[in-house]
This record gives C-alpha cells, structure tokens and sequence, in this order.
C-alpha cells in the first residue's frame, strides 16, 4: 500500500522537525510548510491524505487555512487535524467551526500521535471509498435511466429527420380523437407523399434524399406552424410514416376548409426548390385528407382513408391535395370558385345596398333605416349576404367589402341630403371580423368627414359574440365611437350566450330583438313572456328596443302592447332599393336638417 501523505503546517521549525522524524519512522510521508498561505500553495501541487495545522502562525492562522482548503473540492473529505495550544474550549470550536476533522493539544504526545493520525487516515480512507462507491451507483442510474429515454426515443422517433414515428403517431392520433370526442371537435388527417423523390433518391443518392427529406421535414414544420387552425399545435403533430411519406393531424379544426389552407401552405413551401451542394432540385407534393368524425371513428380508418385520398389526389396529377369524402371536395371547389369570383366583384363594383326602413311603433313615423348588403352575380344573380359574408370574413375581404359598405351609406346619405330629403338614420351591419380587425374608429370618422355627416346620423349593429371574444378592446372601441356621437345596436339579441346583465357594462343604445322570438308570438306563451321580459329589461337600462323581422299584424300588435319602440320586418316594409327609400322621404317634411 502507497504510504500516507501528510502535510505538516507549523511555523516552529522544532515542532516541524520532530512531526518528520517521528510521523517519518510510522510510515508517512511528510511534507512540511512553515505558514498558511504557504501551506495553500503547497496544496495546489501536491495531494496530501492528511493536514496538520497550527493554530497561532503568523500571516494567517490555522483557522482560516483550514476553512480555504475545506472550500477546495479536493480535500472536501481530507482530515485536517488543528494543533491548539491551549486547551480551551472556544478554539476547539472554532477549529469544528472551520471544517476541521479532529484537534490535538499541544505540547505533543509523539507517542501516541502517529498511532492517531493513522486511524484518522484509515477511516477516513473508508469513508472515501464508501462515498465514492455510493457516488458511483448514482451515476450507473443515471446512465441507465438516459440510456433508456434514448431507446424510447429511438424506438418512437425516426432517426434521420427526428419526427415521430409510426407507432408513436398511432398513440397521438388515438388520444387526439378522444380529445375530439370530448370536446366535440372536428380534427384532420393529411397524409402526404413527396412526388418524384424515388426519382432523386435513385440517380442523386441516398445521400442527397436524405438531405431532401431533412430539410422537407422543417419546410413542412413552418408551413403548419403558421397555420391558426391547428389550435393544439405541439411538437408531435408530423410524423414520418415511411420513406417519402409523412402524416400530420391538425387539432381542433374550426372547418373544413383550415385543412386545405394547410395543405395548400404545404404545396407551396415544396414548389421552392431545394438547394445541396449548389444544385437545385425540385419535387412535389400529394396530399390526402380525412376528416374526423365523418371519415372514420378511429385511427385506423382516418389513415386508411387519407392514404386513399392521396392516391386520388396523385392521380390528378402532381402538387395536389384531395378530401377522402367527395362531398367535401365539391365544397372545397365551390368555395374556392367563390372566393376568387368575390374578389373579381369587389374589383368590379358588383354590390349594391337596399334599404329596410325601421318603424316608430306609437306614431308611424320611419325612425331609421337599415342597410343590407348584396352581390349581383353577372352570371347567377343575386347572392345573399348569408352565403358570402362568411366567406369574405375568412378571407379578409370583408375588410374591403366594410369599407364599401361605409362609403355607399354616407354617399347616399349626402346625396338624399343635398336633394333636400330629411336626414334619416341608416344603420349598418358590421361584422366581427372588421370590427377586430380594423381601426372602426379611424375609418368611419374619415369616411363620415369626408362627406360632412353628422355622426348622430349612423347606427352601427354588432352582435353579441364581439363582447365575448375581447371584451376590454370592445369596451374601448365603443366608448371611443360614442363619444363621437354614433349610436350603437346589438343585433340578433337572444342568439348568442350573453345576458342582458351582462351586457349593462357596455355602452350600447339599442336592443334588436332577434327574429326567432318574434316568430313565437301567437304561438308559445313562453316565446311571449320572453320578450315581454326583454323589452321590460332593456327600458331599464334606458335602451330602445327593436324587433325584427315582423311578419305580422298580430306581432306587430302584441309589440305595440308590449311598449317595443321600433319595428322592422316585411309586414311593414322589405329591404327597399334607394329609389324606394327616396319616395318615402319625399313624404317626409324635412324637419331638422341640421342633423
Ligand atoms: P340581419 O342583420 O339580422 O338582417 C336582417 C335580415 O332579415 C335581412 O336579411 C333582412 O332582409 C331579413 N328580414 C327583414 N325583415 C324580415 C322579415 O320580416 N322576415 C324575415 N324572414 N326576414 C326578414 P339579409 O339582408 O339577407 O341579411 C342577412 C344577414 O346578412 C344580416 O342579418 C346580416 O347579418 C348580414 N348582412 C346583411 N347585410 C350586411 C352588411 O352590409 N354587412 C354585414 N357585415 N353583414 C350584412
Ligand atoms: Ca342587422
Ligand atoms: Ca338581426
């Protein structure tokens, strides 16, 4: 066995030279230092299994030593025995105090102190290989534990582009339908495979389709990252399924129409070509999609069937997606037919406005007038705004379209008052979308401005869901609208979620009574009392009430009873063009055109 090496600190050369000889004679080896700072070089080169430390030394006393070389990890578990002179207490404490294993009292008993010092060093010696063995078993865990995830990711992962693999894909499509289930929400399987690439992988290499495939998995990531209709976007939503095929799920999709935007992404972000070692190539991509819960109930089948999907879509020909579900492809048709010839009508002017006038229930008189949009397809006629608002909201379109609409209102309006017309209140339907999305105040005071219109004279209507979806922002907007003195109104009030208390923390001045309530009249008493209540409870809060959609005598009569203030519906006039909207003003005095 390798003899023990001490290191003896003393700044009394006798008591140096009598630790060598006698600690010498016993085995050890020794090495001397006259100070403690001396001492902490000392231990810088060498490694001593034992220190021996005076306490009085001049430059720096035993304490301190002990406590630096205890804060050195190497002697973290080194005996350091202090020598005190004094036999009192306090030092023995301080000694402990600053780290140090044992103390001996001076003067020295030679005899015994070898015979000490190694059993000090023998179980310290123990403790050391105890606590590295312990130390030991603990890294073996860990090796263990990271060698397993490695494998489990291995076994789930492909190794070349890191995505998940098959089986894993199995679990999160599995889970993400019992999501669906829950929540009652639609998801979608794309199953994609790259055109041409048995082409690149055969005349290029394995090499360069590797690297194909590498970089198409992070084109493939951005393309769906960006794509709001993957609501729980994660990591694991890609998956390479087999050589040049990947399968993805999109989550909580609002229609079926987010799929196609994501496959179209897709295409798009393959179409650029791909660039190794300075030579460009150029692939494609087929999509296939199915759809939860109308192509199937289960993992399988949504698989099966977009894989079927992706066969068709190759058959049309390359750079292509197709729905497992034809059905769903002659929608997806339409609607795209319809996006593009909506985008060609606001190019070309293809709207017009009528106008529903709005009537006082005690007097007769026309309190207002509503504006109503509508598209005159030169090739199928009229479109209602039903079936294309949607779809100019999910574009954005309806941000041009809004501002159209503002524009046609205060012409007309201009117009009507330069004729010498009385000034008459249009009301206009503004979408959730445009309200969100555009600055609604800055538009419609330029626009109003510009034709020298009394902001009094316009009505917006708004329904119930904006006050959900951002409710601070709403509050805002609206505060900001009325202090310019337009008026607002809640339209379709009953259909959506929010109650009427609710509603009393937002400055609105008009209730449209949605037309489903006033259907019930004559027919449910409940339908009856509802409205009652409704119009009772708006009064309260100092709001005028409207009903829609009239159809009526005895609606309108039951109305009038009820105290409603205005009345809108076919039993007293339809959406009128503005030639019919002129022949009433002209029965109308003009009585205060200031306004
Ligand atoms: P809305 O704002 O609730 O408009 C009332 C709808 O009820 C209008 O349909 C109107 O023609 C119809 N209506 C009026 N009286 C009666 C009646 O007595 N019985 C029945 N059954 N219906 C009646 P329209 O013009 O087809 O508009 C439908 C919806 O499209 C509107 O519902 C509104 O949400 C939207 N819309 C219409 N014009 C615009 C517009 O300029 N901008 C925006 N953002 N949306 C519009
Ligand atoms: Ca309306
Ligand atoms: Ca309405």
């Amino acid at each position: 066995m390798q003899k023990p090496l001490i290191l003896v600190v003393d700044d009394d050369p006798a008591v140096r030279l009598l630790c060598s000889e006698t600690l010498g004679q016993s085995n050890f080896i020794v090495k001397e230092s006259s100070n403690g700072i001396q001492a902490l070089e000392i231990i810088d080169e060498i490694t001593p299994d034992l220190i021996l430390l005076d306490v009085i030394m001049p430059e720096m006393n035993g304490f301190d030593a002990c406590s630096l070389i205890r804060k050195n990890a190497k002697f973290e578990h080194t005996p350091i025995i202090i020598m005190t002179g004094l036999e009192d207490i306090e030092s023995i404490d301080k000694a402990f105090d600053a780290g140090a294993t044992n103390f001996i009292t001076k003067p020295i008993n030679w005899t015994v102190l070898s015979h000490n010092l190694r059993y000090i060093h023998r179980s310290s010696t123990v403790l050391k290989e105890l606590h590295s063995s312990e130390q030991r078993n603990l890294e073996i865990q860990k090796e263990l534990r990271d060698q397993q995830i490695a494998l489990d990711h291995m076994a789930h992962h492909d190794a070349l582009t890191g995505l998940p693999n098959r089986i894993l894909f199995n679990e999160h499509l599995t889970r993400a339908i019992s999501i669906s289930i829950r929540k009652g929400q639609k998801l979608a399987v794309l199953f994609l495979d790259l055109d041409d690439f048995k082409w690149v992988n055969d005349t290029l290499g394995h090499h360069v389709g590797d690297e194909l495939l590498k970089e198409f998995s992070k084109r493939l990531n951005d393309a769906l990252r960006s794509d709001d209709y993957v609501a729980t976007a994660d990591d694991n939503i890609i998956t390479r399924f087999g050589g040049d095929e990947f399968i993805m799920i999109l989550s909580d999709i609002k229609d079926e129409f987010g799929p196609c935007a994501a496959a179209k992404r897709i295409i798009e972000s393959v179409k650029k070509p791909f660039i190794f070692s300075g030579r460009e190539f150029h692939v494609g991509a087929s999509i296939g999609i199915s759809i939860f819960p109308t192509d199937g109930d289960n993992a399988e089948m949504l698989i099966k069937n977009s894989d079927v999907a992706m066969y068709h879509a190759k058959s049309l020909g390359k750079n292509n997606y197709q729905y497992f579900s034809e059905d769903l492809n002659n929608t997806v048709s339409n609607r795209l037919d319809m996006e593009n010839k909506l985008r060609s009508a606001i190019a070309n002017d293809q709207f017009f406005l009528l106008y529903q006038p709005q009537i006082n229930i005690d007097n007769g008189n026309i309190s207002g007038i509503e504006a109503l949009i509508r598209w005159n397809d030169p090739e199928t006629g009229l479109i209602s705004p039903v079936d294309f608002i949607p779809i100019a909201e999910d574009t954005g379109l309806i941000m041009q379209l809004g501002e159209w609409l503002i524009n046609e209102v205060c012409r007309q309006n201009r117009e009507w008052q330069d004729a010498g017309y009385a000034a008459i209140r249009t009301s206009i339907n503004i979408s959730n979308v445009q309200f969100e999305r555009q600055d609604l105040t800055g538009v419609l005071s330029h626009i109003l401005e510009a034709y020298n219109i009394n902001p009094e004279l316009l009505e917006i209507e708004l329904t119930e869901r904006i006050y959900m979806a951002n409710p601070e922002r709403t509050s805002k907007i609206l505060a900001e609208l009325r202090a310019r003195g337009i008026t607002i109104a809640l339209d379709d009030f009953g259909t959506g979620f929010s109650s009427l208390s609710y509603l009393r923390h937002y400055p609105i001045d008009t209730l449209k009574i949605d037309r489903s309530f006033i259907c019930e009249i004559n027919v449910s008493s409940d339908g009856e009392a509802v409205i009652e209540a409704i119009i009772q409870m708006a009064h309260a809060m100092k709001l005028k009430v409207i009903a829609e959609g009239v159809e009526n005598h005895k609606q309108f009569e039951f109305l009038k009873q009820k105290n409603c203030d205005s009345v809108q519906g076919y039993y007293l006039y339809s959406p009128l063009p503005a030639e019919k909207i002129e022949e009433l003003l002209r029965k109308i005095k003009p009585i205060n055109n200031s306004l």
